[in-house]
């Protein structure tokens, strides 16, 4: 066999012909000639016989690794002059507009990363995270599902942090999918008002349900002329047992100031290691975290009538009640915690009775962080890795790649197996 119908071979890719191998250093360089003779728009995929001039542009990308040798493919490419989006670089069928890697590179690249961590890929692949998530963004542009956002009719809205200090997304998942099918940088109302200038009049339309946090900024923008007016605003219970749940710390944080100033200094560090305790569901802790809580309880007080408070409402969430029954036991809860002299469960008591509608459409609707729970972990894996990213764009784009509505399929899995 010649070398270069082996390197063909080798290679593998689809629509071009290898004409020479060459090493240069520890590189493997293969010159491939494209077999079609008209050219493609790398923009819109416009197709001219014709070339714009007579120059060719050398053009180089990186493919994957031959063993240890990295293997670059080359090309000299033609220019064209569409007529939409003008003189172009003409487009290659292995490789993404405006890549610098052959697609089965950026295929597999896209995959580990939705599987493993940065230093794990660094080291493996040899390019650097901001390379891998320019990478991913196009490999969603490429492969998200179009039709994701038409048949919408239960949806949830997440602000999602993905780097420390003030630098959120807003997440939009498809509840009945159970894939997230949208997100962009911010958490206000402009940030979902642009979630439905995407829909449309129509696809907002038949929207049925929305769940969010208990926050105003997201509901302002579901109830704007155009967008969903119509549709229940569902405050998930996750979202309501978490405000619960700060008040809780809140009123820890308070006693354990207290027990700090009066001296105790010794109670007050043991007090501190409680937080976990008090704050965990209880069939969660460990003998020694359980043995904590008894203590806390002997020792009663308000951190202890706060508790209590938190396990009551936690209680009427867990999932077997009616959204008769569990309306009637937030009503019993907002009466007792507002009466509770804990300046934070009174505070908390308020913003669920005024939030006691959607939480129990929430309840109706089946609409709860459990059924979107493990999408959410996910989520929250994924946006731990993303924090190494210096983009929210390449952030969202590991997001969609893991979560949404997206098939990605490694080089020998592709449909065009491209063999003979
Ligand atoms: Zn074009």
């Amino acid at each position: 066999m010649r070398a270069t119908t082996l390197a063909n071979r080798l290679l593998d890719l689809p629509g071009v012909s290898v004409s020479q191998v060459a090493w240069q250093g520890q590189q493997l360089v293969i010159d491939v000639r494209l077999r079609v003779k008209r050219l493609a728009c790398p923009d819109c995929g416009h197709s001219l016989r014709a070339g714009y001039d007579t120059r060719t542009v050398p053009s180089w990308w990186r493919h994957l690794d031959h063993g240890p040798h990295q293997v670059v493919v080359r090309c000299l490419l033609r220019r064209l002059a569409c007529p939409q989006h003008g003189v172009r670089v003409q487009a290659v069928p292995f490789a993404r507009p405006g890549a610098r890697f052959t697609r089965d590179f950026e295929d597999v690249t896209a995959f580990l990363a939705t599987k493993t961590d940065k230093t794990t890929i660094a080291r493996f692949l040899r390019i650097d995270w901001d390379t891998v998530g320019r990478i991913c963004q196009r490999v969603v542009a490429d492969g998200l599902d179009t039709g994701r956002l038409d048949r919408l009719v239960h949806v949830g809205v997440d602000e999602v942090s993905w780097k420390k200090r003030h630098n959120y997304l807003t997440l939009v998942t498809d509840h009945d999918a159970k894939k997230v099918v949208w997100g962009r940088p911010g958490r206000d109302t402009a940030t979902l008002d642009a979630f439905f200038d995407d829909l449309g009049p129509d696809r907002s339309g038949r929207i049925e349900a929305v769940s969010m946090d208990m926050g105003p900024a997201y509901a302002r923008s579901v109830r704007a002329d155009g967008h969903a007016p119509a549709a229940t605003i569902c405050y998930d219970p996750f979202h309501a047992v978490k405000l619960v749940t700060d008040a809780l710390d809140v009123e820890r944080r308070k006693a354990w100031n207290e027990l700090r100033a009066s001296g105790d200094a010794e109670a007050a560090k043991r007090f501190k290691g409680a937080r976990w305790c008090l704050l965990k569901n209880p069939t969660h802790l460990d003998e020694g975290q359980a043995a904590v809580l008894r203590r806390l309880r002997r020792r009663g007080g308000d951190v202890w009538r706060a508790y209590t408070l938190k396990e009551a409402f936690r209680a009427i969430f867990s999932g077997d009640l009616t959204p008769q029954e569990a309306g009637q036991l937030i009503d019993r809860w907002v009466s007792r915690a507002s009466r509770s002299r804990l300046p934070a469960f009174v505070k908390a008591s308020k913003t669920i009775r005024k939030h006691r509608e959607g939480i129990l459409a929430a309840l109706r609707l089946g609409i709860n962080n459990a059924r979107a729970e493990g999408l959410n972990s996910v989520v929250r894996l994924i946006f731990r890795r993303a924090r190494g990213f210096h983009s929210p764009e390449a952030a969202l784009a590991l997001v969609m790649l893991t979560c949404g509505p997206i098939t990605l399929r490694l080089p020998h899995e592709q449909a065009s197996i491209r063999a003979g």
